[in-house]
């Protein structure tokens, strides 16, 4: 068997990963379960940048385990890429997702329809045993709503019209399985599962 560390507390992410790459042999552990210490800065100002930080450093953390991590985001065009990298902290250091909606829907307040089109980023760093590492990118297209819609997902699920939906849903109205299929994180993993399965 095969342990492969997660690089998140994040249940929702830890589980997604889990069901896209079912490789025979491969089980999926998150650092709380392992029960290891790893908090490291996330200082690069790119999505790569982080998620390579937060992998290596589960890497050495867990004496040299495979590891896996995910930085993503939300990318607002008329707010020249903003939040991006700071998407966890926009409104503040420990903010809610609500405290970050809410930002984002006052810092868009006068922004047209037409105009409120963003996107989700998603970048994964596998590295495995021997240090060797694999990159994989993945994106949503869609955009911002003028309200909070649905109660499912998480961050800015609930503003987010996917164009895959035709804009009549927003990623929090959706099943798992629906969000999995178009958001940037599922993508991210599609792309990741085929790179691994070819190496
Ligand atoms: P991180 O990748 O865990 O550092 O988190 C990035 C932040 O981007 C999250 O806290 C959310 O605010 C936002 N985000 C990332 N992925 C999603 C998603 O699938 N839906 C909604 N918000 C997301």
């Amino acid at each position: 068997m095969k342990t492969v560390v997660i690089a998140s507390n994040n249940a929702h992410k830890a589980e997604e990963i889990a069901s896209a790459l079912d490789f025979e042999g491969w089980e999926f552990r998150t650092l709380r379960e392992l029960g290891i210490q790893s908090d490291p800065a996330e200082d690069a100002d790119t999505f790569e940048g982080n998620a390579r930080i937060k992998a290596r450093a589960a890497h050495e953390a867990s004496g040299g385990m495979a590891a896996l991590a995910d930085d993503s985001g939300l990318q607002v065009d008329a707010l020249g890429g903003e939040p991006g990298v700071y998407s966890a902290r926009y409104a503040g250091e420990d903010a809610t997702d609500a405290q970050n909606n809410a930002k984002l829907l006052a810092a868009l307040d006068a922004v047209p329809d037409d105009r409120r089109t963003a996107r989700f980023v998603s970048t994964l760093v596998f590295v495995d045993e021997d240090g060797a590492e694999t990159v994989a990118h993945g994106t949503v297209e869609g955009k911002l709503g003028r309200e909070e819609r649905g109660s499912g997902g998480f961050g800015y699920d609930p503003l987010f019209y996917p164009d895959a939906f035709a804009g009549k849903r927003t990623l929090a109205e959706v099943s798992q399985t629906e969000k999995n299929a178009v958001s940037h994180r599922g993508n991210a993993l599609r792309q990741l599962r085929a790179l691994l399965a070819g190496s």
